[in-house]
């Protein structure tokens, strides 16, 4: 299998010196737990969560910037992480980050499918997605837009409230997704006292948006 793709839509080709990580036959792995999914349209939901180590898109409010070195991450073969959700005994597995869609992860997703599990992605869409996914949460970022490629796939818009002025960036990328498409926004953590009372106001004039909160930090969970 050769990977054709630019060292733009994958900022990590040819930088670990053998091509697994290349074809996606192995991912740096900053963590993988089984818990609650806590925000956007599944919240509730028991998941198994991967979160991939390596990000280049370098948002200021990041949450989890310890992701971002991918040489932090030991690599690990699919085969491992496969059979590590199965053991879980999920049905929902998150593929996260970092940011997921910066590698291949045509054969995760496959393997992951053919053991009869859900595949769900949270990205900034900043990269080109490979690989079978149920669902698709885009949450884009400013510092490093969304490719409108990825547009036709998404089942779930994630924008954060950091300013007022995100509900009408959001309304941009919302006309241009999918009529089926989740719209939710949500605010960044460290802003939600100040933008719940916003976004309340908003979503009762724009119903066709909801509200994502991050159930996951009131519960203490990860
Ligand atoms: Fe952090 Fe996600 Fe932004 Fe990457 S895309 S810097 S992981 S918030």
């Amino acid at each position: 299998m050769k990977n054709t793709l630019s060292k733009d839509q994958r900022p990590y080709l040819g930088y670990f010196p053998h091509s697994k990580v290349d074809l996606g036959l192995q991912l740096p792995v900053m963590e993988a737990f089984y818990t609650i999914q806590g925000e956007g349209a599944f919240t509730g939901s028991p998941a198994y969560f991967i979160r991939l180590g390596g990000c280049p898109v370098g948002c200021v409010w990041c949450d989890v910037k310890e992701s971002w070195d991918v040489d932090k991450h030991p690599l690990q073969s699919i085969d491992a992480l496969v059979q590590q959700a199965l053991d879980s005994g999920a049905f929902i597995v998150v593929i996260t980050g970092g940011e997921p869609a910066a590698f291949e992860l045509g054969p995760l997703t496959g393997a992951l499918k053919e053991a009869g599990l859900r595949t769900h992605i949270e990205t900034s869409g900043a990269y080109p997605l490979s690989g079978e996914w149920d669902w698709v949460c885009l949450s884009p970022k400013k510092f490093k837009a969304p490719l409108h490629e990825n547009f036709g796939q998404v089942n779930e818009l994630k924008v954060i409230v950091y300013n007022k002025s995100d509900f009408a960036w959001g309304e941009q990328f919302a006309r241009e997704m999918p009529s089926t498409t989740r719209l939710l926004f949500q605010a960044e953590w460290s802003k939600r006292d100040q933008m719940s009372p916003l976004m309340v106001d908003y979503v009762k004039q724009h119903p066709q948006w909801g509200i994502s909160i991050q159930t996951h930090k009131y519960l203490g969970i990860p």
